[in-house]
C-alpha cells in the first residue's frame, strides 16, 4: 500500500521516463520507477551455452599504489571551498546543499551525462511518514534492525547519522523540489503494515520508502533533475573528471585532488574540504574477486553503474585511510540466465562482466527453488541477496526457479515486500503467464514452460539423477503444500505453492549485482578514519564508496535505505565542512 500527498507539476519533463531513458543508456535497470507498468527490464540474451569461466584466483594487487604525477604535467589547476567527486545520487545531493549554502563548490564527474537515478528513498520519521501512514516509526528498533543486520560490524554511530537525519533530509529535499521544479509529490509505501514474517523470520519493516513524484504521478529522476536545477542556480557539473588521486603532504589534511581530463591533469584545491562520491567498486572485477569473494560465487547479472571502479576507495586508501573489514554488497535475485550458465565473471581481468544484464523481478517471487543437482537450496521466503548466498553453496551458484499455471494467484497470496511487490501488484496481476511473459521471457528461451514435469526437467537441463532428484524435490514440494507445514525449510505456509497444473513452467536464476556496500570507514559526520580510527582532516565520504554501515549483506527489508543514507550523507557532508552543523 502507497499513500501519497497531492501536488501540482509544472515540470512534467523530469519523470520518470526520463529516468527510464537514463537507465536504459547504461542497458541496466533497477527497481523500476512505480509508475511503470511493468517492473520487468528486459534482459540481454546470454549467448546460447556461454557458460561463465571460473572466476580467476584473487589478485591482491588492485590496490596498485598512487601515481606519481608531477606539477609540470600539471595542465591548470582550479580552488574551490569543497570538492565533490561523483555526480551519482550522493554527490548531487551534496551538491544541491553546497548550492543552497551559498558554497563555492566543484562537482567533478567522471562520466559524460547524469548518471541513473534510483527512486526508493528510506527515511526515518519524515512529517510524511506520520501524515500519510499515522505511523511513528522507532527510532531505537529501526537502529538496532540494521545493526543486527551487519552482526554489529557496522559502527551503530553512523547508522544513527540516517536514523536522526533522513526524516529532515527528505523534507529538505522535498521543498527544494517544490521550490526549484514547481511541485512535489510525496509517497510512502506501508509494508506488512510495519511488521513481517519474510522467510518465517520476524523483521521490522516500517514505513520508510519515500518517493518523490511529479504532480502527474511520474518519478523525479534525481541525478537529472538536480543536474537542471544546478545549472538554472548557475553551477554546472565538470564532466570527464576522473579523480587519479588525492592531494595529502606528510600526514597532514587532504588539499585537493587531481583529475585525468580530455586536457590533461587538472589539479583542484579545495579549501574546506574533498566529498568522495565515486560510488562502490563492482565494476572493478579485481576488486570484487578479492574483497566480495560472495559476488562471482552467485551473480549473474551485470548491473552496476560502469564508472564505480572503486577509485574514491583506492585514492583515500593510497592517502592513509582505512576500509571496512568484511565485504557486503546489493544483489538481487533476478538475474535470469539460460540453462547450463553459471555465475562468475566471464572473463578474466578488471573489466570483466557477467553473463547478462537486466532483472527479473520474479526471480523475487518465493517460489520452489532448486540447483542444478535437483536438490532444494534454501527457504525461498529469505530475502533478495540471500537466497544468492544460498546458491552459491551449489554447483554453479544458480537455482532454477519452478511455477506452474497458478502462479498468478500464487504471488497474490505470497505479498512480497519493497519493489519485488511490483510482480504481483502489477506484472501477473490478472494476467496469466504466458501473457505476461511469452514476448520477454519464453520466446527467447530464458523461461521454459512445458505440459509435463518430465519435459520442464528436459528443458531446463536437468539430466540422470539430477533429474530424478529434481522430479523427487517437486513431489516433496507438494506434499509440504498439502500438509500445510514446511517442515524441510521452515517456510511460512502461505508462500508454499503446488506445482500440479500443466503448463509448468521453469528458469535459471543468479544474482544481479546492483553495487558494494562495503567501503572507506566513516565516523557519524562522513570523516574519512585512518587505520587509528582518527579522523582524516579535509576528506570526507558519502554514498556507496563509505563504509562504517553494512556488513555481509543488504537489509532489503528496509527498503530504499541505501538511497536514504545517500542522500542524507551527502548533505550532511557538506554541511559539516563548511560549518553549517558542528561535530
Ligand atoms: C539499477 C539500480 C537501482 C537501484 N535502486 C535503488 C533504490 O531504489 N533505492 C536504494 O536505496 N538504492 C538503490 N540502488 C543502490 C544505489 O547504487 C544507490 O543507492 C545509489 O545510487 C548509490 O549512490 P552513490 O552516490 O554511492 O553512487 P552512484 O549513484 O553510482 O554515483 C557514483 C558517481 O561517481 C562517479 N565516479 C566513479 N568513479 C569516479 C572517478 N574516478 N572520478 C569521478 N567520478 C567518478 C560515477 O560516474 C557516478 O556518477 C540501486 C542501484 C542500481 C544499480
Amino acid at each position: 500500500m502507497t499513500n501519497s500527498t497531492s501536488g501540482i507539476s509544472r515540470r512534467g519533463f523530469l519523470t520518470g521516463a526520463a529516468a527510464a531513458g537514463a537507465i536504459a543508456t547504461l542497458g541496466l535497470a533497477g527497481c523500476a520507477p512505480k509508475a511503470q507498468t511493468d517492473a520487468v527490464a528486459e534482459p540481454d540474451a546470454p549467448a546460447a551455452g556461454a557458460a561463465a569461466a571460473p572466476a580467476a584466483a584473487p589478485a591482491n594487487d588492485w590496490l596498485g599504489t598512487a601515481p606519481e604525477i608531477s606539477d609540470d604535467q600539471i595542465v591548470s589547476t582550479r580552488d574551490c571551498e569543497v570538492l565533490i567527486v561523483g555526480a551519482g545520487m550522493s554527490g548531487i545531493m551534496a551538491a544541491a546543499t553546497a548550492a543552497d549554502l551559498g558554497v563555492d563548490f566543484i562537482l567533478a564527474e567522471k562520466g559524460t551525462e547524469p548518471a541513473a537515478s534510483h527512486f526508493d528513498v528510506g527515511a526515518v520519521n519524515s512529517r510524511f511518514t506520520s501524515e500519510l501512514t499515522g505511523q511513528t516509526i522507532d527510532k531505537g528498533r529501526i537502529l538496532n534492525e540494521l545493526n543486527r543486520y551487519a552482526s554489529f560490524k557496522n559502527d551503530a554511530s553512523v547508522a544513527k547519522t540516517w536514523v536522526e537525519e533522513s526524516g529532515p533530509t527528505v523534507e529538505w529535499l522535498q521543498a527544494f523540489y517544490e521550490d526549484k521544479l514547481g511541485a512535489c509529490e510525496v509517497t510512502v509505501a506501508v509494508e506488512n503494515g510495519g511488521e513481517g514474517d519474510a522467510g518465517g523470520t520476524i523483521y521490522y519493516m516500517p514505513p520508510e520508502c519515500h518517493t518523490f513524484l511529479n504532480g502527474e504521478g511520474r518519478n523525479i529522476a534525481h541525478v537529472e533533475a538536480m543536474t537542471e536545477i544546478l545549472g538554472q542556480m548557475g553551477h554546472e557539473v565538470d564532466y570527464g573528471y576522473d579523480l587519479v588521486k588525492l592531494i595529502r603532504q606528510d600526514g597532514g589534511r587532504v588539499e585537493g585532488a587531481i583529475f585525468d581530463t580530455a586536457d590533461g591533469y587538472v589539479r583542484v584545491n579545495a579549501s574546506k574540504g574533498v566529498v568522495l562520491a565515486t560510488g562502490g567498486y563492482p565494476a572493478n572485477a579485481d576488486m570484487v574477486r578479492a574483497l566480495n569473494p560472495i559476488v562471482p560465487a552467485c551473480v549473474t547479472s551485470t548491473n552496476y553503474n560502469q564508472n564505480n571502479t572503486g577509485m574514491g576507495i583506492k585514492a583515500a586508501l593510497w592517502a592513509g585511510a582505512d576500509m571496512d573489514k568484511t565485504p557486503a554488497a546489493m544483489i538481487f535475485d533476478r538475474g535470469i540466465v539460460e540453462p547450463g550458465v553459471d555465475a562468475g565473471y566471464t572473463s578474466d581481468g578488471p573489466d570483466a562482466m557477467f553473463a547478462t544484464g537486466g532483472q527479473f523481478n520474479l526471480g523475487s517471487q518465493p517460489f520452489l527453488k532448486v540447483s542444478r543437482n535437483g536438490v532444494r537450496i534454501a527457504n525461498e521466503s529469505c530475502n533478495y541477496d540471500a537466497i544468492c548466498h544460498a546458491a552459491s553453496n551449489h554447483p554453479g551458484g544458480v537455482w532454477a526457479l519452478i511455477m506452474d499455471a497458478n502462479a498468478p494467484e500464487d504471488v497474490q497470496r505470497f505479498k512480497s515486500q519493497g519493489c519485488s511487490a511490483g510482480t504481483w501488484k502489477r506484472t501477473l496481476k490478472d494476467k496469466t503467464v504466458d501473457e505476461a511473459y511469452t514476448e520477454k521471457y519464453i520466446d527467447t528461451g530464458l523461461m521454459m514452460k512445458a505440459d509435463t514435469l518430465e519435459e520442464l526437467a528436459d528443458k531446463l537441463g536437468f539430466e540422470g539423477e539430477a533429474k530424478e532428484q529434481f522430479l523427487a524435490t517437486i513431489e516433496r514440494y507438494n506434499e509440504l503444500y498439502d500438509a500445510g507445514e514446511d517442515v524441510d525449510m521452515g517456510k511460512e505456509a502461505y508462500r508454499l505453492s503446488a506445482i500440479r497444473t500443466a503448463p509448468f513452467y521453469g528458469a535459471w536464476f543468479g544474482g544481479a549485482l546492483l553495487t558494494t556496500l562495503d567501503g572507506l570507514r566513516i565516523n557519524k559526520d562522513t570523516q574519512v578514519l585512518d587505520a587509528d580510527a582518527n579522523p582524516i582532516e579535509g576528506l570526507c565520504a558519502v554514498g556507496t564508496c563509505s563504509g562504517s554501515y553494512y556488513s555481509g549483506n543488504y537489509p532489503v527489508y528496509l527498503v530504499g535505505n541505501c538511497l536514504g543514507r545517500q542522500i542524507t550523507f551527502g548533505r550532511h557532508a557538506v554541511r559539516f565542512l563548511t560549518g553549517d552543523i558542528q561535530a
